[in-house]
């Protein structure tokens, strides 16, 4: 279906407009994730917005709508009359927003038509949007379109509550409209993605799909396909503990002055995060803490390959093996732990998926630009457990800080994408 054919299907619908007011509706409401809470969802307040959620698909007239006790919002739109042998596609999307800036009492601004100019935001004026910014030249592409930002002082929460108002939209449009086919459709909203936690109580059988997407992305166009895989890491060095004044020369070693200069012999100048992009990964040392007795630290490792990945792990163990043999009565160890692994171990087979993610986005009239994310998705966990699920661009800048933006127009495209890939996956009887 074409794009015009969509803009007239969304035109009776006024969709246009349900698309932004859901999503000036979603981000008013606080759902910052808390990566120091023991409870699920990690705060309660995400369940506000769940049970509104929950609700509007009720309303909408989705089937099986539940919010389950751990806080995900499940839904059904079921297939298009002589369409139920096709794969069933989920399309997920996160409530929660960054715990790294407040999300409280978020006020969106809409620039209508925004022309280019410098907008100072109100609530914090040393917040600055700058398109003759070099690090702000992605706000020319907003000209001409209806810009969203915060008021300065929180922010947007356009990651990802744009995903949920594209997501909410496309099953309005599809139960309104009978004549976009496609197959059975699930809905997923999950809690706490910002922290690392998303789909890890949520079951495949309760997403109950054969591929899934989620609208997590960036800038109009993106698509992600390849994440990072990723370990963390922990370094304890425990030194000989003996009072300075009357230590027997050598006979101290200080745990403090062996973290430092292990942590000094990593190579920085091209395995950190500051001096890599692309597909180069890094060692991250993000928390160092204890005292001359017993320090510990802390680490992120990171690379989209496998066998870099664990030539990293590799490497923290050989130099812990140098350093104790350095300083045999101290006691150097490390743990490696496993976090995720990159999607596109499994997606690189299974060209259909990504090839018709492709497809949808040009059907929508936007280019497809892949890029490999530094970092991982839900989807990264959800594809290693055996449910592949790229990601698709929502339209957003700038997240988790106070200068996020979007636009309406993008947004709009986003779910033009994920209609044309909804009835893309009708046409099909298989994900192979
Ligand atoms: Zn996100």
């Amino acid at each position: 279906m074409s794009t015009l054919a969509f803009r007239e299907h969304r035109n009776i619908l006024n969709a246009m407009n349900t698309l932004l007011e859901r999503f000036l509706s979603y981000v008013r409401v606080d759902t910052t994730s808390d990566a120091t809470s023991k409870t699920v969802p990690s705060t309660a307040k995400q369940f506000n917005l769940l049970k509104q959620l929950q609700q509007e698909l009720t309303d909408l007239g989705a089937a099986d709508v539940t919010l389950t006790e751990t806080g995900y919002v499940l839904a059904t739109v079921p297939a298009s009359a002589g369409l139920e042998a096709a794969p069933t596609v989920c399309f997920l999307a996160h409530v929660d927003t960054s715990p790294a800036y407040s999300g409280t009492d978020v006020t969106p601004i809409v620039h209508e038509n925004y022309q280019g100019q410098v907008l100072i935001l109100p609530k914090d004026t040393t917040q600055i949007l700058d398109p003759n910014d070099p690090m702000q030249a992605e706000l020319k592409t907003a000209i001409g379109k209806d810009l969203i930002t915060s008021s300065g002082d929180t922010l947007l929460g356009a990651d990802n509550k744009a995903g949920v108002a594209i997501i909410m939209t496309m099953v309005e449009t599809l139960l309104n409209d009978g004549s976009i086919p496609h197959g059975k459709l699930r809905v997923c909203f999950t809690p706490d993605e910002e922290i690392g936690r998303g789909v890890d109580h949520v079951s495949l059988e309760e997403i109950g799909a054969d591929v899934a997407y989620t609208a997590d992305g960036g800038p109009l166009g993106d698509l992600n396909w390849e994440t990072f895989s990723a370990d963390g890491a922990t370094i304890i060095v425990e030194g000989v503990s003996t009072h300075p004044g009357t230590a027997q020369k050598y006979g101290m070693v200080n745990a403090i002055q062996v973290a430092s200069r292990l942590i000094s012999a990593l190579p920085v100048e091209w395995l950190s995060p500051e001096t890599t992009d692309v597909y180069q990964g890094f060692v991250h040392p993000y928390i160092m803490q204890g005292n001359s007795a017993k320090m510990e630290i802390k680490f992120i490792l990171r690379d989209h390959d496998n066998d870099k990945l664990a030539a990293q792990g590799t490497l923290l163990e050989k130099l812990c093996d140098a350093f104790q043999a350095a300083h045999p009565t101290a006691k150097i160890s490390v743990r490696i732990t496993p976090q995720y692994r990159n999607m596109g171990y499994w997606l690189r087979d299974q060209k259909k998926i990504v090839d018709l993610m492709k497809q949808a986005t040009i059907n929508a009239g936007v280019e497809p630009c892949i890029k490999p994310v530094r970092g991982g998705t839900d989807g990264s966990r959800l594809t290693e457990k055996g449910l592949p699920t790229p990601n698709i661009f929502t339209g957003g800048h700038n997240y988790h800080g106070p200068q996020e933006w979007i636009t309406r127009q993008d947004m709009e495209k986003s779910l033009d994408t994920l209609i044309a890939l909804a009835t893309l996956w009708g046409q099909e009887t298989s994900i192979n």
